[in-house]
């Protein structure tokens, strides 16, 4: 049995590595706190403000979820890059904000492709679409809205808070 504390461990450690393989040059300049976060069905990751205050730390949270052994690593690795990304573009941190709004023109992506993420994150894109609805209905949470039953979470996916 994996325990949570392997989980958290596995979390930090993961983490400095990409921090490590992909931003060595930018350096963490507050106080960076990753955990996992709720089991959420439509967000994937989200950052903000440490204690409500970005000079002194952010915070970045993963669903839960993504410790489902059916969930492949590359996207929780695709996961943890896109809150980075926010972190070092300046997005509930304290480093230079890189634009207005954090996705607005692709501003994401296009770092993520620059550092040569490209085919992951279209291979995770892929399996999200087709796979995460599965991993709801796994972890007994309807894949579903609450209200339009007959509207599939599928096709408003939003996965970044
Ligand atoms: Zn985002």
């Amino acid at each position: 049995m994996v325990l949570q504390t392997d989980y958290d461990q596995y979390l930090a450690r993961k983490t400095a590595c990409l921090i490590r393989e992909n931003f060595a040059q930018r350096g963490v300049t507050n106080l960076l706190v990753i955990k996992w976060g709720g089991k959420w069905k439509r967000t994937l990751g989200h950052i903000k403000p440490l204690n409500k205050d970005k000079e002194y730390g952010s915070l970045i949270e993963i669903n839960k979820l993504l410790q489902d052994p059916d969930v492949p690593e590359f996207v929780l690795d695709y996961v943890l890059m896109h809150e980075l990304t926010h972190y070092f573009q300046g997005f509930g941190s304290n480093h230079e904000k890189k634009g207005t709004h954090p996705h607005r023109g692709g501003l994401v992506d296009k770092e993520l492709e620059r550092l040569g993420w490209k085919e992951i994150m279209e291979k995770s894109d892929k399996w999200l679409k087709e796979s995460w609805c599965k991993i709801l209905v796994k972890n007994q949470l309807s894949p579903y809205r609450k209200r339009r039953k007959s509207r599939i979470l599928k096709k408003m996916l939003k996965w970044f808070g």
